[in-house]
């Protein structure tokens, strides 16, 4: 079977990222998703499309097709008063949106009352590097294609 539209993909992966390894999948355990309903980055899912069980390839995703431009108007000041806790330089926090979602930003400077927060993703404006190598593919079942997900052997979710 080879990976199309509404397939379950199992994907053993390496990234890299500027030479340095940042993410990848552990031995024995590769990542699942479905394809086509934007589970993993459109550049990874775009060069998987029609591989098929036992395919290695390589795989390099402009930052368009991957987390993204770094967007400088995605960096706010906020004032240090509207934390309870301590903040400390280089750590990532949470903040609420106002429709509720919950945004990460990563505090990259502390300046008197103030906190820059960058609310860009770790890997905006990056080359993203894959060694990818296909280790299963099935069709998802009609339960997965209505969630937008895979389905563990005994999923518990809403
Ligand atoms: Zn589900």
């Amino acid at each position: 079977m080879n990976i199309a539209e509404n397939t379950v993909v199992d994907i053993d992966y390496v990234l890299t990222v500027d030479g340095e390894v940042v993410d990848e999948s552990e031995e024995g355990q590769p990542l699942s998703y479905l394809h086509g309903a934007n589970n993993i980055i459109p550049g990874l899912e775009n060069a998987l499309m029609g591989k098929t069980l036992g395919d290695s390839l390589e795989v390099t995703v402009s930052p368009e097709d991957g987390y993204g431009e770094y967007d400088p108007e995605n960096v706010q000041e906020l004032s240090k008063e509207d934390f309870e806790d301590e903040i400390e330089e280089g750590e990532t926090y949470y903040a609420e949106s106002s429709d509720g979602s919950i945004l990460p930003f990563k505090v990259t400077k502390i300046e008197g009352d103030h906190i820059v927060a960058d609310f860009n993703p770790e890997l905006a404006g990056k080359t993203l590097h894959f060694q990818v190598t296909v280790r299963g593919v099935r069709a998802a079942t009609a339960e997965e294609l209505e969630h937008g997900h895979v389905h563990g052997e005994d999923d518990e979710h809403e």
